[in-house]
């Protein structure tokens, strides 16, 4: 972090240069390398909680339909803190490229984790294409033609997302994202 920056932080909001040094190493060191992992994650979150959506749809009906009102449940399941469904990304020596196994509570994608970042993503999105034909499209036959055929579309829309969308959301200084949250966010 800028000096500047560090200190305006310190003096306006009245934190240590500890609480500041903590807080950006806790970020560089354990959330960013993370953060690198989660692969297409825009998009794996909004596949699972479609099919999550669909999932407790079909459960609550067989709830009504037994005549059972589990009140808590029902709102547990509807704010989604408790999930049916889950898609977990996981890296590992395969000798294929990427599989998908279907659980009864999600899909677990397992990726060869030695192909480069790029050819990574490519694969994962393969593989979601696979958990969207199986879950959420009526009437399709899953195949490797129509995976890659999602795998297309989606790397298509993300490409536009990095190269056209996004450019909306970058700052042009750090001066500029400080003074954004002072304008933004409560003190
Ligand atoms: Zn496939």
């Amino acid at each position: 972090m800028d000096h500047i920056i560090s200190r305006k932080i310190s003096n306006d909001w009245n934190l240590s240069s500890k609480a500041i040094e903590q807080y950006t190493s806790f970020f560089s060191e354990v959330i960013k390398p993370a953060i690198k992992t989660k692969y297409l994650s825009h998009l794996v979150t909004t596949i699972e909680d479609m099919v999550n959506d669909k999932r407790m749809t079909k459960f609550l009906k067989k709830l009504d339909d037994n005549g059972i009102e589990p009140d808590k449940l029902r709102g547990f399941l509807a704010s989604r803190t408790i999930r049916l469904y889950s898609i977990i990304l996981e890296p590992v020596n395969l000798k294929r490229r990427a599989t998908t196994r279907h659980h009864p509570s999600g899909a677990i994608i397992y990726y060869n984790a030695h192909y480069d970042e790029k050819y990574k993503r490519i694969l994962i999105a393969h593989e979601l294409g696979h958990i969207v034909n199986k879950e959420l499209l009526e009437n399709t036959k899953d195949s490797e033609e129509t995976a890659n055929l999602f795998a297309y579309i989606a790397m298509d829309d993300k490409n536009k997302f990095y190269t056209e969308e996004c450019t909306n959301y970058v700052s042009k200084s750090d001066i500029q994202i400080l003074n954004d949250i002072i304008n933004t966010c409560p003190t």
